[in-house]
């Protein structure tokens, strides 16, 4: 029998038992013993689960109460300076007030104490909490987190394979907090806590041990290459008879190869989703006692597995290896798929065809079950029966016509490179859009949203229960934007927005009315803490059967004679922040729905929108793990954004938006996208950013964020001069807009007039000085 092996489990629980918990705990309405009630029910019904499932390799420590990044930080004492103030309640305890000090900063009792840096878990949607590491950093194992869950599980009866993340990924995750060092450097003192926590699982019963290492699977260099061999012998010493298997994901492990096969441990875990094409070799080139964890079921995606599929591969790794040397797994840990799909019973906006082809993380454990059985050929009638199921799953989706349409499919492959090409160059399309608006110098805008108050989403939700109805929602609406409206004219803003009062959601929005698109009521995936997101998912050929945003945005323009910005989600950003096909590359869908965000945008410009916004915030995010496939990424994703908005008429003045990110090293592909004008995130960089901006000689226009609204602070005149000042100092001023950084949805009503009245004042400034010279 193949042994089956799983990385870890989504611990936010089935309806978000563990978001409600902690948010109950942070506000004092419940008590810690009540909150590590709840941790402990979650961990053993996740356990039980897996052993129900008859998953053999059972993960424990995969639980947190907000990252495991973060525990690993506790774990070994890497507790920043400023957290002194709060005492360590020693090893066998959560420490949960130090630990969501951490996590959240302390702003209480007289303490005002910021939180640590987060940011995304690779290129997933989880973000964790970077660890902060001194010259002089020093560790002691200072939580024994990992050894209680072990413990616990046992005395459940269920023996699990502790998970930790492994020393070389630990501290590359890091930052350095101060100059003159190099964080890998403090490998040898890392170390000796390693060994202590393998000492004592040992101590405690384990017989498996994972270390993750998914750098394994990224650009790193010969030296840390070197550095793996090194540290898996200590720490295989330190094992002290303990089996050690090494996890890698999102990548293949390409240059890596030869270093991961040959750690001195007794299993590698290799992501055979990602890293599809990388089997052969591993076969070939694999020790012969070493076991190979497959990774054949996505743990990123919510397809069903195609078991033929997977079991090609499987059967190969078991010809050459022998069964005892392979293992059945998901490719990475299941923390980025939701819980459990039979919990979705909504027809309405996931049809049981479409739902017949996901599989969450529960059902994924029993894949990983089904294809350890099918690939010794002794399946009972059950799982026979499942693997009929699913093929017949695979082949309706391979022929569905609700997937497969053929003048979508057609429209794709019938683009032009004139389609990804404005008619005229930047400069005269600037002169017929100048001609056209008669904007001034230092033009002002915002990027659309406004304040998304109590009242907004009551009414949202009031028309979805049915309490009221259509026409009295759609008459709040028209009000909220006719006031935002005339607010912004009073203001005096140049370009004015309608103020996406109608949207829950930037991509949710778009999904709803676009095909292809189905939604789940419990699909939520732990995005960092006990914030979760659910996205859509793309099941199909993408199309836009009617018009989305005209009727609100040709509304408001009939109310002002000022310029109406139509207001648009990007292709990236939509597909990036869905579920998206596996059965067609990522281009191929980016591509659909960059047409049908063209058929919008020719929508609004016939009604008379002239200025159109589309916005692309995760353009950045979408950039391959790999720098060797950055270049691909990066010329499919800016010809779509092309493709979206070229096909216009000069005097259409198209902009986009960006932020949440660095953009300096893609400086050229933003450029690529010709967007007459880009707003862009950069006040809290104090338009640091714009450097790259002036050293790439940017061409088109460029609104930098000149304040920020992700604080309900509001900013001085003098700042936001200040700040346009220097931009004007790197950026040619008939280039500049004036903006805030990002949208306002966030924000409340008093603080926006405040903060968009100074903004405009300063603009004015900046006009009045460029007149008196
Ligand atoms: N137009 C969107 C808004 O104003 C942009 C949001 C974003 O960039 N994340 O809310
Ligand atoms: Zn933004």
């Amino acid at each position: 029998m193949l042994k089956t092996n799983n990385l870890g489990y989504p611990r936010i629980g089935a309806l978000r038992e563990l978001k409600k918990a902690n948010e109950a705990y942070w506000a004092k309405k419940i008590s810690q013993d009540e909150l590590l009630q709840a941790g402990r029910q979650i961990r053993e019904g996740n356990w039980k689960t897996q052993q129900d499932a008859g998953i053999d390799l059972i993960p424990s420590n995969d639980f947190s109460f907000y990252d495991q990044v973060l525990d690993l930080t506790l774990t070994v004492g890497a507790i920043p300076a400023r957290y002194q103030g709060f005492a360590v309640e020693g090893a066998s305890s959560y420490n949960l007030d130090l630990y969501f000090a951490m996590a959240r900063g302390f702003q209480q009792e007289g303490l005002d104490v910021t939180a640590m840096e987060m940011t995304k878990w690779f290129d997933t949607n989880y973000h964790y909490i970077v660890p902060e590491f001194v010259k002089d950093q020093q560790f002691r194992l200072t939580s024994e987190k990992i050894i209680n869950e072990f413990n616990e599980a046992k005395q459940l009866g269920i023996q699990t394979k502790p998970v930790l993340i492994g020393p070389i990924t630990y501290l590359l995750l890091g930052k350095e907090k101060e100059a003159g060092f190099n964080r890998i450097d403090l490998i040898d003192r890392l170390l000796p806590v390693y060994e202590e926590i393998l000492g004592k699982l040992a101590a405690a019963g384990a017989q498996w041990i994972q270390l993750d290492e998914p750098f394994l699977a990224l650009d790193i260099d010969e030296k840390t290459r070197e550095l793996y061999q090194q540290v898996y012998s200590r720490l295989s010493a330190a094992a002290a008879g303990v089996n050690l298997v090494v996890a890698t994901y999102f990548e293949s492990l390409r240059e890596n190869t030869k270093t991961a096969l040959n750690l001195p441990v007794q299993a590698l875990h290799v992501d055979l989703v990602r890293g599809e094409d990388q089997l052969d070799e591993l076969l070939a080139g694999a020790p012969a006692d070493l076991i190979l964890s497959l990774g054949v079921v996505d743990g990123r995606n919510i397809w069903k597995n195609d078991y033929e599929a997977s079991l090609r591969k499987i059967n190969r790794a078991i010809e050459k290896r022998g069964a005892d040397r392979v293992w059945i797994a998901p490719s990475s840990s299941l923390l980025h798929v939701p819980f459990d799909l039979d919990l979705e019973d909504n027809e309405q906006s996931l049809p049981a065809e479409v739902k017949n082809w996901l599989a969450f993380a529960k059902q994924k454990l029993q894949e990983v079950k089904d294809l350890a059985v099918l690939a010794t050929g002794d399946a009972d009638t059950a799982i026979a029966q499942r693997f009929a199921a699913n093929k017949s799953a695979q082949q309706s989706r391979r022929t569905s016509s609700l997937i497969h349409r053929e003048e979508v499919k057609a429209r794709v492959s019938s683009i032009t490179d004139e389609d990804a090409q404005r008619t005229s160059p930047f400069a005269a399309r600037k002169a017929k859009q100048q001609e056209k608006f008669n904007l001034p110098a230092f033009a002002t805008t915002t990027i659309g949203s406004f304040p998304q108050t109590r009242d907004v989403r009551k009414w949202r939700a009031d028309l979805k229960k049915g309490a009221i109805t259509q026409a009295e929602y759609d008459q709040l609406i028209a009000e909220e934007t006719e006031r935002t409206i005339r607010l912004q004219e009073e203001l005096d803003i140049d370009v004015l927005v309608h103020g996406e009062f109608e949207r829950n959601d930037m991509v949710e929005y778009f999904g709803e009315q676009l095909s292809g698109y189905a939604f789940t009521k419990n699909g939520w995936v732990q995005s960092y803490g006990s914030r979760c997101v659910k996205p859509p998912v793309i099941y199909g050929d993408v199309s836009r059967p009617s018009d989305m945003t005209v009727r609100w945005s040709a509304y408001a323009q009939t109310l002002t004679n000022r310029p109406v910005k139509g207001m648009l989600t990007g292709p990236v950003t939509i597909l990036q922040w869905s579920f998206v096909r596996n059965d067609q590359p990522r281009s191929e869908t980016t591509y659909q729905i960059a047409l049908a965000i063209l058929d919008e945008v020719q929508a609004l410009e016939k009604a008379g929108i002239k200025i159109i916004q589309i916005d692309e915030p995760a353009i950045r995010e979408g950039l391959p793990l790999r720098k060797a496939d950055h270049k691909a990424y990066l010329d499919w994703a800016v010809r779509a954004f092309r493709v979206s908005s070229s096909n216009v008429d000069d005097d259409t003045q198209i902009h986009t938006h960006m932020c949440y990110s660095e953009f300096n090293d893609i400086i050229e592909h933003i450029a690529a996208m010709d967007a007459d004008v880009i707003t862009i995130e950069t006040s809290r960089s104090q338009m640091e950013l714009l450097d790259a901006f002036a050293d790439f000689n940017y061409p088109n226009d460029i609104g930098p964020g000149v304040y920020d609204i992700h604080s309900p602070r509001v900013p001085s005149k003098e700042e936001m001069v200040k700040l346009l000042e220097k931009a004007k100092a790197v950026i040619p001023a008939g280039q500049l807009w004036v903006n805030p950084d990002c949208g306002l949805k966030t924000r409340a009503w008093p603080e926006t007039k405040a903060a968009l009245e100074a903004m405009v004042d300063a603009a004015k400034t900046l006009r009045g000085i460029a007149e008196a010279v």
